[in-house]
C-alpha cells in the first residue's frame, strides 16, 4: 500500500508537471485550469475521477448526452452528475496515457459547446477561484468564492483560541512532574536522564491540554520551561546527593542543610573537582529532553495543525 501511495504521487507529480495542473500532496490529486477547463483529478484504488462543472446554454448538459459522448473515448469508464460536477472515471496506467485522457475529455466538451462554469450558480467566468476545504477541491466564480469564504471566516473565528496563560500554567504543572520524576529517578541511583523525555512530554502536554492549542508560540514557552526546570532539577538531584554524603561522612556534626548546600552548589562542586560530572550530566539530560521533545511537539503540531481544516487558494 505505502509504495503504491509513493508511486502515485509520482504519477500524478509527472502529470502535474506536464500538465501545468497543481499537485496536492495532503489529498492526492491534483487541481487547475487546463485547455481552457477548471478540472480536479482524483485518484483511487487504479482509476481518476477528473472532475468538471460545465454548462450549455445556462444549465447543466443531460448525463445521457454526456454519457454518449466520453463513450467515443477511450480509457472512459464512466460518467456520473455530483453535486453540479460531472466526474469522468478513467483508468490509466500510465501518466502518459492520463494526460491524453484529459487531454481528449476536455477536447470533446469543447467540441460539444460545453462551457467551464461556476460550482454554484453556473456563472460562466473565466477567473475562477478555488475553494479547498478538507472534504474537497471546487471551484467557483469570484462572487460565490467570495460568499463562502466570508462563511468559511466567520467559523475561523469560532476556532479554538489558544489561551497561552493557561497553557504556561499546563506546562509549568507538566514540566514538575518531570521534574520529580527526574530527582526520583536519579534518588534511587539511575541515570536520571530518561526523566528528561517524560519531562518534554509532560510539559508540551500540559500545555496542549491547558491551551487547548499548540501554537509554534507554545511550544517556544515549552522549550523555554524545560530549559530552566531541567536545570533546577539537575541542580536539586545534584544537592540531594551532597547532603547524603555530607551526613553519611560527617554523621558526628549534625545534618546537612539542604538549602545551605543548594546555595552553594557552584563552590562545592569547584572545591570537590566534580565540574566535569555535573556538566555530563547536565548535557545528558537536556539531551534526552530535546529528544522526547522532539517527538512529542512534532505530534503535537501536527494534530494541531490538522485542526485547522479549511485551506483555500486563489488560481
Ligand atoms: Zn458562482
Amino acid at each position: 500500500m505505502k509504495r503504491r501511495m509513493e508511486n502515485l504521487k509520482d504519477f500524478l507529480e509527472k502529470v502535474s508537471t506536464e500538465t501545468g495542473l497543481r499537485y496536492d500532496p495532503t489529498k492526492n490529486n491534483l487541481f487547475g485550469r487546463f485547455n481552457n477547463y477548471h478540472i480536479v483529478v482524483d485518484s483511487f484504488n487504479n482509476e481518476f475521477n477528473i472532475y468538471t462543472s460545465i454548462r450549455k446554454n445556462g444549465s447543466i448538459p443531460n448525463l445521457n448526452e454526456l454519457k454518449d459522448a466520453a463513450a467515443l473515448v477511450s480509457g472512459i469508464t464512466d460518467v456520473k452528475l455530483e453535486n453540479n460536477r460531472f466526474v469522468f472515471t478513467a483508468s490509466a496506467d500510465s501518466s502518459e496515457i492520463l494526460i491524453k485522457e484529459i487531454t481528449d475529455i476536455t477536447n470533446l466538451l469543447s467540441d460539444a459547446g460545453y462551457y467551464n462554469a461556476c460550482v454554484k450558480c453556473g456563472g460562466r467566468e473565466f477567473s475562477l477561484s478555488y475553494l479547498r476545504p478538507a472534504s474537497n477541491t471546487i471551484h467557483l466564480c469570484t462572487n460565490c468564492y467570495n460568499t463562502v469564504k466570508g462563511v468559511s471566516n466567520l467559523s475561523d473565528e469560532n476556532k479554538i483560541h489558544e489561551n497561552v496563560l493557561a497553557g504556561i500554567i499546563g506546562a509549568l504543572i507538566g514540566s514538575i512532574i518531570g521534574a520529580v520524576v527526574i530527582i526520583l529517578i536519579g534518588r534511587m541511583g539511575y541515570i536520571a536522564s530518561i526523566g528528561g523525555a517524560l519531562m518534554a512530554y509532560c510539559s508540551v502536554t500540559g500545555y496542549e491540554k491547558l491551551a487547548k492549542k499548540l501554537s509554534l508560540k507554545g511550544i517556544f514557552i515549552c522549550i523555554v520551561i524545560m530549559f530552566i526546570t531541567v536545570f533546577y532539577a539537575n541542580s536539586i538531584e545534584w544537592a540531594l546527593e551532597f547532603c547524603d554524603s555530607f551526613n553519611e561522612y560527617y554523621s558526628n556534626e549534625g545534618k546537612a542543610s539542604f538549602i545551605a548546600v543548594l546555595f552553594n552548589l557552584k563552590e562545592l562542586i569547584a572545591e570537590f573537582g566534580l565540574g566535569l560530572e555535573y556538566i555530563k550530566d547536565m548535557l545528558l539530560l537536556y539531551m534526552f529532553t530535546i529528544l522526547g521533545a522532539f517527538s512529542t511537539i512534532r505530534k503535537g503540531y501536527q494534530k494541531s495543525k490538522m485542526q485547522q481544516s479549511s485551506e483555500s487558494s486563489f488560481c
